[in-house]
């Protein structure tokens, strides 16, 4: 894939203090277009700019699209790397499969998201916990009502400079565990990193935060019986010294900070178990103190330790609030490759500069 470069004539000037998250965004964006005839023509690097789009394409009527979240990281030499990229580029083809939107070849999108970030390179911040947001998106663009196979999509990545989650220290959150509304069934999209998704869990989520919680631990579609995520991340557990996580059903998001996480356990010879695990279960722990942690994670948090836990008017608190010994060591270990201040040996890292 040959990827056409044209630097913007006006560069914006770059805010470093205030990042917050999402909020900003780089000079310039990668896009690429696809017919089902051509295949993936037209792939550039563009300025910046609105989307012009016909009203009846796709995106807006039927919800076909998809995206990926990853970073970018100034490494303390003063460098950029990136963190398992080819883990997001795996996942963005599962989910277009899944929505019927067309696949990339993967050192295309690879290609892609390392060009773009290589030309995006002097946005990467420099302070504690920065970092540039990568965010890749694909959607369908046919220009008629007619429900049909896809046969028109759009791939953009854009990049917003986002600053530390933890601007004010390592707070443990607050959930609240969802009765009532669902993300997803097996069969459905919850695999899938979709927009339609987060449209179902628009409304629980807006309950959460009118009752004081950060977001909302999602119970499997189905017997309402299973935990599986919470929010934008994955859940994790340790209870009576056993680290345990809901295991992927196909209603999970199959988070990398997830996978990263339990391969690192298992070097570090902790046992890690993936399985399915009721709500009965966490109740019973809780009330007899064993729930000795419990975080959620994802690549915007890294890790975020749950302090309480509220479930059918009770509310239950872990670990005395405060952040488990586990959840310390897998911010600090991961963080540390992340950023570069230990050596990867891994693998897990590429180099941009
Ligand atoms: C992106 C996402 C996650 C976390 O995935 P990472 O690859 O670790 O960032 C978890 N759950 C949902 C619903 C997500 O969209």
């Amino acid at each position: 894939m040959e990827i056409k470069i044209t630097k913007t004539k006006v560069p914006k000037e770059k805010q470093t203090k205030n990042l917050g998250f999402g909020k900003l965004f780089t000079d310039h964006m990668f896009m690429a277009d696809y017919n089902r005839q051509k295949g993936w023509y037209n792939a550039r690097i563009v300025p910046f700019e609105n989307l012009t789009l016909n009203p009846a394409s796709t995106v807006f009527h039927y919800g076909a699209e998809i995206f990926e979240g990853m970073k970018a990281y100034r490494r303390a030499d003063g460098g950029v790397q990136m963190f398992r990229p080819i883990e997001n580029v795996r996942r963005m083809n599962n989910s277009a499969e899944r929505l019927g939107l067309p696949l990339m070849p993967e050192e295309d999108m690879l290609k892609a998201i390392l060009t773009f970030v290589e030309c995006e390179k002097e946005w990467v911040p420099y302070g504690e916990g920065e970092s540039l947001y990568i965010r890749p998106f694909l959607f369908g663009t046919d220009e008629h009502l007619g429900v049909h196979s896809i046969e028109n999509a759009l791939f953009i990545i854009i990049a917003s400079p986002s600053g530390s989650y933890y601007a004010e220290g390592i707070n443990p959150v607050k959930i609240m565990i969802e009765d009532q509304d669902v993300r997803a069934v097996r069969g459905g999209t919850g695999y899938a990193k979709c927009g339609g998704n987060y449209a179902a869990a628009t409304r629980a989520g807006e309950k959460a935060e009118k009752l004081g919680f950060t977001q909302v631990l999602w119970l499997d579609g189905v017997e309402r019986k299973y935990i599986e995520e919470v929010g934008a991340m994955n859940v994790m557990m340790k209870i009576n010294g056993e680290i345990i996580t809901p295991m992927l059903t196909g209603s999970i998001l199959p988070g990398i900070t997830r996978k990263s996480i339990i391969e690192l356990l298992k070097s570090k010879g902790y046992r890690v178990t993936e399985r399915k695990i009721s709500i009965d279960e966490i109740i019973d722990a809780l009330e007899k103190g064993q729930m000795e942690e419990f975080w959620g994670c994802g690549t915007a948090a890294v890790v975020s330790p749950v302090g309480e836990l509220y479930y059918e008017g009770k509310t239950y608190v872990i670990n005395d609030n405060k952040i488990g010994e586990t959840t310390q060591m897998l911010y600090d270990t991961l963080t540390d490759l992340q950023w570069g201040r230990t050596a990867d040996e891994f693998g897990w890292t590429v180099k941009i500069d």
